[in-house]
């Protein structure tokens, strides 16, 4: 079993942390919030003052922080003067590809190993223990952190060199941001013409026009599996967050040149759902929108 810091206790982490205490590994835990630190204890690790206590003597540094911008800092400013040398850090937030990166490097001339493992599943998973991780870094960096990462999760893939994990989530969650609106536009374009919606559903979900989004994930309320948007679309994955992973994606794009102009709408309409104020609802929520139900 490991000493495992674990930077960043919140809806993601909170579960993560829990999940390799339930393990066995030694977890010191920090958040900059009280309370994620207090539900972190209640689920067996052990709090720490400061990020730099977490990292003290520790084996693995995990951390599951908001954006690049909290990664490179609290590696700059915490993990990178108070980790031991050897030391493994796992990044698990969804980050740009460039920052994972830049740390991976800065991390390697400290004398410490990196890997960025994002992940795909949302909060039920994290708790579940059931996430998918997608690794980017060195053989050796990957073979020290898959059975970490497995404790955590129901897969663990390697997608290849430092940041290879970033940009693979970023390419996946585009598709998935695009496959979305086209599911929610086909639903809309069916109801108009008078189709009935669970009969589209079982000719599609069939069809060439099966997707996950439409099968596992589908839009419509009393259609399909049970999802979100039988809750009113609260819970699961936030618009803001695809939002945010389209963002990266869009990024990624212009700075190596890729031509992704679904993409691209894609991240208009989510900019739209979320200034629309529905940045909370799930993701799935674009089908009210397109249908000038908010
Ligand atoms: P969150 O905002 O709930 O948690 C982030 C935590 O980081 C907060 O508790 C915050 O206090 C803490 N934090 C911020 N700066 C810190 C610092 N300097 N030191 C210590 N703690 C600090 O976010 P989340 O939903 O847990 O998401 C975390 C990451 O996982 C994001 O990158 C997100 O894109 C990604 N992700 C989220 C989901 C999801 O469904 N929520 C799914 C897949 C991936």
């Amino acid at each position: 079993m490991a000493r495992i810091a674990f930077i960043g206790l919140g809806n993601m982490g909170g579960g993560m942390a829990a999940n390799l205490a339930k393990a066995g590994h030694d977890v010191r835990a920090f958040d900059l919030s009280a309370d994620a630190l207090a539900r972190a204890k209640d689920a067996g690790c052990l709090p720490a003052d400061s990020a730099d206590a977490a990292c003290a003597d520790a084996e693995v540094v995990v951390t599951m922080l908001p954006a690049g911008r909290h990664v490179e800092q609290v590696y700059r400013v915490h993990v990178f003067g108070a980790a031991d040398t050897g030391a493994l850090l796992i990044d698990c937030s969804t980050i740009d590809v460039d920052t994972a990166r830049r740390v991976a490097e800065a991390a390697a001339g400290k004398g410490l190993t990196a890997v960025d493992a994002p992940v795909s599943g949302g909060i039920a998973a994290a708790q579940a223990g059931t996430l998918t991780f997608m690794v980017g870094g060195l053989d050796e960096a990957f073979a020290r952190a898959e059975p970490i990462l497995a404790d955590m999760g129901k897969a663990v893939i390697h997608a290849g060199g430092n940041g290879a994990g970033q940009a693979a989530k970023i390419c996946n969650n585009m598709l998935l941001g695009a496959t979305m609106v086209a599911t929610c536009e086909a639903f809309g374009l069916a109801e108009k013409l008078g189709l009935d919606l669970q009969r589209f559903y079982d000719i599609s979900s069939v069809s060439s026009g099966q997707s996950w989004s439409m099968t596992s994930y589908c839009p419509m309320p009393g259609v399909g599996p049970e999802t979100p948007a039988d809750r009113d679309y609260q819970g699961g994955f936030a618009a803001a967050l695809m939002l945010k992973d389209l963002r990266l994606a869009m990024e990624a794009a212009a700075s190596s040149g890729a031509d992704t102009p679904m993409g691209a709408r894609a991240a208009e309409l989510y900019q739209q759902l979320v200034d629309s104020g529905q940045g909370g609802r799930d993701f799935s929520a674009m089908a009210l929108m397109l249908a000038g139900k908010i």
